[in-house]
């Protein structure tokens, strides 16, 4: 498949399952066949992945990219047999780097989940044509995405201003909202991937979808104070009921 099929989740879904290093194969830059320029794509998405790792104590040059075109058959084996050599020389994923099997699966499962929020926070950047080698490196900053990360935004549902229309329910990407008719909505932290649907398709009128970003969040409301009570409209000639 095309080098730009290759998503940022089945790289981190490869690590989780315990490899030791990722390798990419990509046509040469310039030189894709459609309009599309897949490379590209996968070459930001190897720069930002890197910084990822660094960020949770991997060693980066567990995951590699290089372009080549079907003619190149000696230079594949090469840069291949090369790759497998700098792993074995590494060591096992997570032990080189003095991370226990079950720090490591956290950490990686803490990025997997971060993937569409980072992927949106960086959509310019994971969408740029860089030409020159040279300029890869700074395109995402260990700094930068340290920053990113100690920032990653949350989303609450204020509860006196939510009013059960169910549209952020039916958007979730991951049934990460728990709610209903008459039911006060909740968003499950540990589900919720931070795309911010829920806060964009909140009708205006409500704007019960806030965002957060590094503070702490409320506390879920509890189970049974979730209902609302709607009063009753009155019917024609009869006298609204006093407060
Ligand atoms: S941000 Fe909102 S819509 Fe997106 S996953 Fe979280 S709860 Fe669901
Ligand atoms: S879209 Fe807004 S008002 Fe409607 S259920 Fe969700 S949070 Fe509540």
């Amino acid at each position: 498949m095309c080098a730009g099929r290759v998503d940022l989740s089945f790289v981190l879904r490869a690590f989780l399952r315990g490899v030791d290093g990722v390798f990419i194969g990509g046509c040469r830059l310039g030189e894709c066949n459609y309009v599309t320029h897949g490379n590209y794509h996968a070459l930001n998405m190897v720069l930002l992945c890197r910084r990822l790792l660094e960020h949770i104590g991997l060693n980066p040059e567990r995951l590699r990219i290089e372009f080549m075109s079907g003619a190149d058959g000696i230079l594949f084996a090469e840069v291949v047999a090369d790759f497998n050599k700098r792993m074995a020389a590494l060591g096992p994923l997570g032990r080189t780097e003095g991370l226990d099997r079950k720090e490591l699966a956290a950490r990686l499962e803490q990025i997997t989940r971060l993937v569409p929020y980072l992927k949106l926070a960086n959509r310019e950047k994971l969408a740029a044509r860089l030409g020159r080698a040279e300029e890869w490196e700074a395109l995402f900053t260990l700094d930068e995405i340290d920053r990113l990360l100690s920032d990653v935004v949350a989303f609450h549902i204020d509860p006196e201003k939510c009013q059960a229309c169910l549209t952020c329910l039916r958007r979730c990407p991951v049934d990460a909202i728990d709610g209903g008719k008459n039911r006060i909505h909740v968003i499950d932290q540990d589900k919720c991937i931070k795309c911010g649907t829920c806060y964009e398709v909140c009708p205006s009128r409500f704007s019960a979808v806030t965002k957060i970003a590094g503070g702490p969040l409320p506390p879920p409301l509890p189970e049974d104070a979730r209902t609302i009570v709607r009063k009753r409209k009155p019917a024609a000639g009869e006298t609204p009921a006093a407060e």
